[in-house]
């Protein structure tokens, strides 16, 4: 009685940017650090559990790289959703994610669900408790009493340095997605956050039949 509906997903976008490692993290719940680039296309299915049904996902895992790109319309002819990734340190990669999402629109199926992914937020997050106190040059100067408090300099630099590597903003992206009908998140495969719930928002979206 209670089958889970089938829902057709492809994952496209510039490679690298971590779409076998979303994909690795939905369905496995894990992580590699040196994850062999697609080649073709990879398949897996993982069941996702809202609160009045369940869907299964057929996951179709596009390699990114441009001599695969006239695959592409076999894996999203038929999808029902499609997870475009970029990677939030590397600019360029937003761009290829854009034309994905124009080459969706105008040729896969009209109501194919769409979300945006900035993927890689663990390489822009500082991990220093009370990181957001700006570093100002003009104001009052403290001198913390309790040695034990006062940051090491290293531990500052660090933290700017991780600040730095992210080349598009949050907010860019998602005005873009809203702009475009596109759901919106920003996940870390390696850390996990985020990437559930951009499949359980897919699945919201998918029309009951
Ligand atoms: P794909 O070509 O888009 O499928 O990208 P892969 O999943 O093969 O990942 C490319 C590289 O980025 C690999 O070395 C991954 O370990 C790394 N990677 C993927 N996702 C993340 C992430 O969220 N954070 C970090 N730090 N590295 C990631
Ligand atoms: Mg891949």
């Amino acid at each position: 009685l209670d089958k889970p509906v089938q829902v057709k997903l492809v994952l496209l976008g510039e490679a690298a940017v971590g779409k076998s490692s979303v994909v690795m993290r939905f369905v496995q719940n894990d992580f590699s650090e040196n994850k062999e680039p697609t080649i073709g296309a990879a398949f897996l299915t993982q069941k996702c559990r809202l609160e009045d049904r369940v869907l299964r996902y057929e996951i179709w895992d596009t390699a990114g790289q441009e001599r695969f790109h006239s695959l592409a319309p076999m894996y999203y002819r038929n999808a029902q959703a499609a997870v475009v990734v970029y990677d939030i340190t590397k600019a360029s990669s937003l761009e290829k994610a854009k034309s994905w999402v124009k080459e969706l629109q105008r040729q896969a199926n009209p109501n194919i669900v769409i979300a945006l992914v900035g993927n890689k937020l663990d390489l822009v997050q500082s991990t220093g408790a009370g990181a957001a106190a700006p570093a100002g040059d003009e104001g009052e100067e403290e001198e913390p009493d309790d040695a034990t408090a006062t940051p090491g300099e290293g531990a500052e630099q660090a933290e700017e340095g991780e600040q730095s590597l992210r080349q598009v903003p949050k907010e860019e992206a998602a005005a873009y997605a809203q702009e475009a009908g596109l759901l919106f998140a920003e996940t870390s495969a390696k850390t996990g956050e985020g990437v559930v719930e951009v499949f359980t928002e897919i699945a919201k979206k998918i029309p009951i039949e």
